[in-house]
């Protein structure tokens, strides 16, 4: 692994910060200096496209458009506004951490690294980032990004998911860190791995750090980072249920603390070996509700993929002729309209069958 010398560090800081004033992308969030719509931006732009975040976060500020707004809106708002990016647990923490500021710190977002790492759902890399970009706090950022240009620029390869590596990591990252400008440094080393430094086929040729890179030197930048060989993904059958009452459709909302948490669904589960879908259907309203439902009719079925697993969501049109749903596997069932369906923040496979639902007129119902 390439060692960085004091020389090597001021001539890989000024390439990679000339390149970044000539070639910076423009973003709205890099024209604002306001520590909570930088933070929302961060936020964002974990697990989620700049192209997507570049429309939603508009969007987002514009509902909340301060820090106290946020703190105040129910969760069930947020998680609307949410809707469709995923990862929601972000959302929750975001919206925790409001309160939390709000209550805490006066409303204004601490401006050093600790005392924002110590808020709910800052961790290294989130504190990191607003602390520099919003700051100017001299912590560098460790990303994917991040250590895909740094493997390769340093030549490293070892394991990116032992502790050893990542600590090799952390301190060539926090070596390089611009003192002068952190939060342009780290945006910087950010977006040459977005736009350069890509995972297949990087564009050596257009790189700031090429002259310097000794994973390119030794021909094999394309085979770093070194991860270990992942499995086959998981995939699972999901049965759930459009469940009837004249006019209106079951709802349930997920467990606060589970995967989803928060968001409304119909109400379903995995299927069991032996079980046919229709089976399972029926056997997890009732575990969820205690609702008998009848009849259940094929209505959809979609692929969904999460980060660790696949599923392939089956909906059953059934009905439900009396009972009051209860929340034993779920929280506050209740019938609503198809109308009122849209108020709710639902999973993006529960809001591509509900498009499926609304795209089929009648309210979808088979029997209406
Ligand atoms: Fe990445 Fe190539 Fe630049 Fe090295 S020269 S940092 S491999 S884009």
């Amino acid at each position: 692994m390439t060692a960085l010398s004091s020389a090597l560090v001021a001539r890989l800081r000024r390439n990679l910060l000339r390149h970044y004033d000539r070639h910076q992308r423009d973003l709205p969030w890099r024209r604002t200096s306001d520590p909570y719509a930088i933070w929302v931006s961060e936020v964002m732009l974990q697990q989620t496209r700049v192209e997507t975040v570049r429309e939603r976060w508009t969007q987002f500020l514009e509902r909340f458009p301060d820090l106290a707004v946020l703190a105040r809106a129910r969760e069930q708002s947020v998680l609307k506004a949410w809707e469709g990016l995923g990862y929601y647990r972000r959302a929750r923490s975001l919206h925790k951490a409001a309160k939390v500021v709000l209550a805490e710190h006066g409303g204004r977002l601490p401006d050093e690294v600790d005392a924002l790492r110590a808020l709910p759902g800052f961790g290294d890399y989130t504190a990191a980032a607003v602390g520099s970009i919003a700051f100017g706090r001299r912590a560098a950022v460790v990303d994917g990004n991040v250590i895909r240009v740094l493997t390769r620029l340093l030549d490293d390869d070892g394991d990116v998911t032992r502790a050893a590596t990542k600590r090799r990591i952390q301190a060539a990252a926090d070596r390089l860190l611009a003192p002068r400008r952190p939060g342009d440094w780290n945006q910087a080393l950010m977006e040459l791995g977005a736009t350069v430094c890509t995972p297949r086929s990087p564009s050596c040729l257009l790189c700031p750090l090429q002259r310097d890179c000794a994973g390119r030197a030794a021909g094999r930048a394309e085979e770093l980072p070194v991860k270990p060989a992942r499995g086959p993904t998981p995939h699972h059958d999901i049965a759930a249920g459009l469940v009837w009452r004249g006019d209106r459709l079951l709802i349930a909302r997920r467990p606060a603390d589970g995967l989803l948490g928060g968001l409304w669904e119909f109400p379903g589960g995995k299927r069991r070996d032996g079980e046919s879908l229709a089976e399972a259907c029926v056997r997890e309203v009732r575990e969820e509700t205690g609702l008998e439902v009848t009849s259940p009719e094929p209505f959809l079925s979609l692929d969904h993929a999460y980060t660790h697993f696949r599923i392939t969501l089956h909906l059953f049109h059934c009905v439900s002729e009396h009972g009051t749903p209860r929340p034993l596997g779920c929280e506050a069932p209740r019938f609503v309209s198809v109308d009122e369906l849209d108020r709710y923040p639902f999973p993006r496979a529960n809001r591509r069958a509900l498009d499926a639902l609304q795209t089929a007129g009648a309210g979808g119902h088979p029997r209406a």
